[in-house]
């Protein structure tokens, strides 16, 4: 019997590649005769993950970092030989827009969630009776159909009223998903928030209840960061895990074109090119449009992924600091919808992220294109630099050039969990273990968007492979 097994990987995104790196680790521990092959479209392995390193400067055109406490990702980064080079985010104030003015998110609020009073009581960024509203959260009994899926906006406006929702938890959340909050799945992206709610009925009581106490916390250090990046940027850690398997299991530049099954349970991996490769096992880590081609619509549940993902631009600007005379401190803002602004999002990366700067430089990056406001997105890097600036003006009084600038699109790069998510992708996994069992589906359109759901996903999808065996 032929007990040498082929994995073929297709995508060379993190979650290819971190996929490339768990069957590889089987493999060694298992003793078994496993191989694999990554096929990647483009010249460049990493996906949405691109770091630019140049002049002592590191900039990130797409992800810049990741939730720390979400650890499978810090544990890969360590398993890669990378864990020295770890670095967390300088923490700080961070402010949202309204009414063309910076107001700091008011302390306490966890995802926009109140749980202190005075700061919110305090804050001009509501009105009396928006404060008021949101106070209603502390009495509201909860939902009756805890299981069943709503939007994160219908979830929020009903405990926490229109304002709060509009004004600080919508640009706080729509920030990781550029999408709707009105559409955006509670269950695939806050499951948190039904538990919470569940539990304590009110959410204000509940985050209240679950943050860490001041008390016990060993005297006042300063505060961590959430997030953690890479020295050398996010592509560092692309390069570790692609050099930690071997050379020849990785191919660039091959299109993937269809993937057929054959009568002896094997998978055709057919190319542009003409080429075709035979494995025993695929993991598909493509976009979802892209897999959607590779193997038919029929397999897909109507409803999976119904909105078009969004495409967004990143603008990063470099600026003299004796130019940028701006006297907050913090480390970025977002802003509400309402405001009348190109721009969606601001991080202040030379605070944020000091190891990216070089000294006496200033390094802002801006997010461009609402789910709502797509056009801006393909518009020319001039017309998309004039209008950040123009933006940067009248919020932060930014009145110079940048010395260079890079504008970063990803389009149709951040997939929609819209309503029923999670349902979709449950019905989309038992059709392919129905039709195509040796087929997994990971990466960012199933299990979350975040690196380190990513990472999550290549893992599962590895040992499913395997324990089905
Ligand atoms: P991808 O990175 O999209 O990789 C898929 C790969 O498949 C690509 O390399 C593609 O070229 C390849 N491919 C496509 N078609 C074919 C084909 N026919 N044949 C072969 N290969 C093909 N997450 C965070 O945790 N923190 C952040 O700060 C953060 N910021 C973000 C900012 C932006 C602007 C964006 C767009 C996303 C951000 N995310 C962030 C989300 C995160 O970056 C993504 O969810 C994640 O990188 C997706 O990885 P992936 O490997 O699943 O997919």
């Amino acid at each position: 019997m032929n007990e040498r097994k082929h994995v073929i990987i297709l995508g060379g995104g993190i979650t290819g590649l971190a996929a490339a790196f768990y069957v590889q680790k089987h493999a060694k521990e298992t003793g078994k005769p496993i191989t694999f092959t990554v096929i990647e479209a483009s010249d460049r392995l990493g996906g949405k993950i691109d770091t630019i390193k140049e002049d002592g400067f590191v900039l990130e055109r797409g992800p810049d970092s990741y939730l720390a406490r979400k650890t499978v990702m810090t544990e890969l980064v360590k398993d890669v030989g990378l864990g020295d080079d770890l670095v967390s985010n300088e923490t700080g104030q961070a402010y949202i827009l309204h009414n063309m003015k910076l107001h700091p998110i008011p302390e306490g609020a966890v995802m926009g969630i109140p749980t202190k009073v005075m700061p919110f009581a305090t804050t001009p960024l509501f009105s009396v009776a928006g404060k008021a509203r949101a106070g209603l959260d502390l009495v509201l009994p909860k939902r009756k159909n805890a299981q069943q899926d709503i939007s994160v906006g219908h979830f929020f406006r009903r405990r926490l009223g229109d304002e709060v929702v509009d004004r600080l938890i919508e640009p706080l959340l729509s920030g990781i998903y550029a999408g709707r909050i009105d559409r955006l799945s509670l269950q695939s992206t806050f499951p948190q928030f039904v538990e919470t709610e569940e539990k304590y009925r009110s959410l204000i009581i509940g985050m209240k209840k679950t943050q860490p106490k001041k008390e016990n916390a060993p005297i006042a250090k300063k505060k961590k960061g959430v997030f953690l990046t890479l020295k050398g940027g996010l592509s560092s850690f692309i390069e570790a895990l692609s050099n930690a398997v071997p050379k020849e299991s990785i191919k660039t530049g091959v299109h993937v074109k269809a993937v057929e099954r054959s009568e002896d349970g094997t998978y055709s991996v057919m190319m542009e090119d003409g080429s075709v490769l035979i494995g025993d096992h695929v993991i598909v880590t493509t976009p979802y449009p892209i897999t959607k081609k590779l193997f038919g619509e029929s397999l897909f549940p109507l409803g999976f992924h119904d909105t078009k993902p969004t495409s967004v631009a990143t603008v990063a600007m470099s600026f003299n600091e004796e130019d940028v005379n701006f006297s907050l401190d913090g480390t970025g803002f977002v802003i509400a919808k309402s405001e009348n602004t190109s721009i969606t999002a601001c991080t202040w990366t030379s605070r944020k992220w000091p190891h990216t700067t070089p000294k006496g430089k200033v390094v802002l990056r801006c997010y461009v294109g609402r789910a709502e406001d797509q056009d801006i997105v393909q518009q020319p890097d001039e017309v998309i630099l004039e209008k950040v600036l123009d933006d940067l003006k009248k919020i932060m009084g930014v009145d110079a050039r940048p010395e260079f600038y890079h504008v970063s699109r990803m389009i149709d790069s951040m997939p929609q969990y819209e309503v029923g998510h999670k349902e979709y992708v449950k019905k989309l996994r038992t059709a392919f273990q129905n039709e195509l069992p040796g087929v997994k589906l990971a990466g960012a359109p199933y299990d979350g968007v975040g690196l380190p759901d990513c990472v999550n996903s290549a893992k599962m999808a590895v040992d499913s492979l395997f324990s089905s065996k």
